[in-house]
């Protein structure tokens, strides 16, 4: 998908290299621009022929082209205005021109229309070279140079040391427990609040996870309560054998505490870093906080393989038994043979190649993230209705999801607006069911905080807003319009 600054062209271009811009592009239309980006004009496919027709040649400058009122809207125009404009003039792109006259974005009829996700993949100009070299090269297998390259990147990325590439995030958990040594009947603690596939490894390997409240700040995992726990277990000689730590939405869990706290008792951290790839926790990347940490590149993540994950650790002994366990877990031996359970975990090397493409624009992905929370802040601020969490000091959350909360004397539900921007055609989402409220953990112990559990309180008032990094302006300005309608009528 090209960005609406992929479209400017100038009027020292040629018809020739305007043509070529259109073909590369495949909107249909060009801005022509001047120096400080101002709008001149748009350029069609028709207005590059008439120009042949009227003796132009290919060579012939743009500046040539006849002069033309282009149809524009100014910024700020609400959805529904910049729609009305389209039907009446026929047209299906329309450019935003700003105060100074500068392009800030291309309303497309499409945008104004279709349904909008919470988040979806989007691709960059580089995935596709990674592929067909894999083709070319007939590694269309697990394993091969993506695969390797990709690990390689990963923890170059990240500085976590060293990467194995498996075929989800969860298979990346999994395989965590079984290095750490978790078995049947040892305990695991878990955040509530979290997705499931944090915590449903504790219970492939036979576990009893313990789940704990959330503290305000971060919505991760409360250090207070892990201490106090922690404090109960070790008297009563029933230590965890591990402890898994969310980084939720991108925010980083209270790690300063947590690692220090886990370190007195000298218990190991998975850190579940699936929505977390690319934020920092007082310097540090995400993904370097966990004895080993994981990461999801399913298609709903900040970057994607369509499918696959990450196990990674400063500890290469971990890394290299999470390849040995991923592909089987075969014996060094001249046959067949195996002495313990092994799995078919690993990242097949066409997929990594769609990683190492992701991977280059990872900074650009969480930047837009990022700007896209910051737009909802900035527009829905006025209203008292709604609550945002402020970034803990110190912290740069990747916002793989925008979550606000509604007050609690809003007028409205989560459930209820949600509601309300589908019928807009926008899809919101509630924000992770806590553990401890499905049938699935009944019978496990939860540990809320004494005046009430946090995790639930988030659950009855967050709400999930469409994320994507490819959200464009005017989709953004449509759930903006939606929520704004929605709180005014109650
Ligand atoms: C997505 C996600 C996972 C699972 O990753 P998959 O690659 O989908 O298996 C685990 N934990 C959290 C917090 C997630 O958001």
């Amino acid at each position: 998908m090209s960005e609406f600054r992929d479209l400017f062209i100038d009027s020292s271009a040629t018809v020739r290299d305007a043509f070529e811009h259109l073909n590369r592009t495949a909107r249909g239309i060009l801005m022509l621009v001047d120096e400080q980006d101002r709008f001149l004009r748009t350029i069609t496919d028709g207005d590059l022929r008439r120009l042949l027709l009227h003796d132009g040649t290919l060579d012939s400058l743009l500046e040539q082209l006849p002069k033309h009122e282009s149809v524009v809207v100014p910024d700020g125009a609400s959805p529904e205005a910049i729609s009305a404009v389209m039907t009446d003039r026929a047209v299906r792109a329309v450019p935003v021109i700003g105060a100074d006259g500068q392009v800030v974005d291309l309303a497309l009829q499409d945008e104004l229309t279709k349904p909008i996700l919470l988040s979806v993949p989007h691709m960059s100009e580089y995935e596709r070279s990674y592929v067909t070299e894999a083709f070319e090269s007939n590694w269309v297998a697990p394993l091969g140079p993506n695969v390797t390259g990709f690990e390689n990147e990963i923890a170059e990325k990240t500085g976590t040391g060293h990467a194995a590439a498996l075929s989800s995030g969860t298979a990346a958990l999994h395989l965590a427990l079984v290095i750490l040594g978790v078995e049947r009947g040892d305990r695991v603690y878990c955040p509530s609040l979290t997705f499931v596939a944090s915590v449903n490894p504790v219970l492939y390997q036979g576990a009893e996870p313990v789940l704990i409240d959330s503290e305000p700040g971060s919505w991760n995992m409360s250090p207070t309560l892990l201490e106090a726990t922690l404090a109960r277990d070790a008297s009563q000689g029933h230590l965890p054998k591990a402890v898994v730590v969310v980084n939720l939405y991108g925010y980083s869990a209270e790690f300063n505490e947590i690692s220090e706290i886990c370190r007195r008792y000298d218990l190991p951290i998975v850190e579940d870093a699936a929505e977390s790839l690319g934020a920092t926790y007082h310097g540090r990347n995400s993904g370097t906080f966990g004895d080993i940490s994981v990461f999801s590149f399913n298609g709903n993540k900040i970057i994607t393989t369509s499918g696959g994950g990450m196990l990674v650790s400063a500890n290469e002994r971990y890394v290299e038994r999470a390849r040995w366990l991923s592909t089987q877990a075969k014996d060094d031996a001249p046959y067949y043979l195996h002495s313990v359970v092994g799995y078919n975990y690993r990242m097949s090397n066409v997929l990594a190649g769609i990683g190492r493409g992701q991977l280059r624009v990872l900074d650009d992905r969480v930047n837009q993230r990022r700007a896209i929370y910051q737009t909802y802040r900035d527009a829905l601020s006025d209203f008292e209705q709604i609550e945002w969490i402020d970034e803990p000091p110190g912290t740069r959350p990747t916002h793989w999801l925008s979550v606000m909360l509604l007050a609690k004397d809003a007028g409205l539900d989560a459930q209820t607006l949600i509601g309300r921007l589908g019928d807009d055609g926008i899809e919101a989402r509630r924000v992770w069911n806590p553990l401890h409220r499905h049938p699935l953990f009944a019978e496990f112990e939860f540990l809320p905080h004494a005046d009430g559990s946090v995790a639930d309180d988030l659950f009855e008032r967050g709400i999930c807003l469409p994320s994507s990094s490819s959200l464009a302006k005017t989709q953004q300005d449509r759930v903006i319009a939606s929520i704004e309608r929605a709180l005014r009528r109650k």
